[in-house]
C-alpha cells in the first residue's frame, strides 16, 4: 500500500479561515497548477494552490464554497476515529478489534491488560499515571497484534504455497502494512484495533504482494483468490484511515 503514503508527502502548512461564522482549519499546499482546488478528504479539508495566488484570493474562494465545505466536514468528523484514549483512565474508550472497550484502571502489584466483550481491564502498580497505563496498554496492543496477525499471515502465504515470510510490526501513519522485494512483510500494530475482516484484507494485501511487487491487475486477482469479496473489505478500511494518524 503505497498510494497514501505517496499522497502524504505532499503536506501542506496548517492555516485557519473563518467560515460562516466558523474557525476552520485547512491545509494549504502550493503547488504547479493554474486554478485553486479545493478539497475534503482523510486528511481534512485541503486546498492547493498556485504560488502566486495570494492568502486573501484563497480564502475568497473558500468563503465562496463555506456551505459545502461545511457539510463535507461534518461527514469527514463522522467518519473520524479516535484510536487512543486522550485520558487513561477508567471509563475512557479505546478501540479493540473494532468494538469500543471501556477502560477500567486498577491499582495491583503487578501490571496486567485483559480484554473481554466490554472491557479492557488494566491492572498496574502505577494506577494513577497516565502515562504508565499508556504504555502498558501501547505494549500490549502491539503484543496483541503480532498474535493476531501471525497465524493470518502463515494461513493466506500458504494459500499461495508459500512458507511464512518474515513479518515485522510497524507503527507507520501511513499506511497499514507493506512489503519489500525482499519479501519482507511489515504491518501496523493499529491492526489489534480494526474489525478482523479489515485486518485480514490488509494482511492478504501484503501476502499477494509476495507474488506481485505491484498493483496491477494480476495482483489484485491474487487478492480476491486469496479473500473473495475483498473491494468491499478495501472501501471500509478507508473510514478508519484516521486511527493511523491518531
Ligand atoms: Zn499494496
Amino acid at each position: 500500500m503505497t498510494r497514501r503514503a505517496a499522497r502524504g508527502a505532499a503536506a501542506g502548512v496548517a492555516r485557519r479561515v473563518a467560515l460562516a461564522g466558523l474557525d476552520v482549519e485547512y491545509s494549504l499546499v502550493r503547488a504547479r497548477r493554474r486554478t485553486i482546488g479545493i478539497e475534503v478528504d482523510l486528511d481534512g479539508l485541503t486546498v492547493r494552490a498556485p504560488r502566486w495566488v495570494p492568502i486573501r484570493e484563497i480564502e475568497a474562494a473558500l468563503k465562496e464554497r463555506a456551505r459545502w465545505i461545511a457539510k463535507s466536514l461534518d461527514a469527514w468528523r463522522g467518519r473520524r476515529r479516535e484510536s487512543l484514549p486522550r485520558e487513561w483512565r477508567s471509563g475512557a474508550t479505546i478501540l479493540h478489534r473494532g468494538v469500543d472497550l471501556t477502560l477500567a484502571v486498577h491499582c495491583s502489584a503487578d501490571a496486567s491488560v485483559r480484554a473481554d466483550l466490554f472491557h479492557l481491564t488494566v491492572s498496574h502498580p502505577l494506577a494513577d499515571d497516565e502515562s504508565q497505563v499508556a504504555r502498558c496498554v501501547g505494549a500490549w496492543l502491539r503484543d496483541e497484534a503480532m498474535r493476531l496477525v501471525a497465524p493470518r499471515v502463515t494461513h493466506f502465504a500458504a494459500r499461495l504455497g508459500r512458507a511464512t515470510p518474515p513479518v515485522r510490526l510497524s507503527g507507520a501513519r501511513s499506511e497499514w502494512g507493506s512489503c519489500n522485494h525482499r519479501g519482507e512483510i511489515r504491518l501496523n500494530w493499529r491492526l489489534a484495533q480494526l474489525p478482523p475482516a479489515l485486518a485480514d484484507y490488509v494482511i492478504a494485501h501484503e501476502v499477494a504482494h509476495l507474488a506481485q511487487l505491484n498493483h496491477s491487475p494480476g495482483f489484485w486477482a491474487t487478492v480476491e483468490l486469496l479473500l473473495p469479496g475483498h473491494a468491499a473489505l478495501r472501501r471500509e478500511l478507508r473510514e478508519f484511515t484516521a486511527l493511523l494518524h491518531a
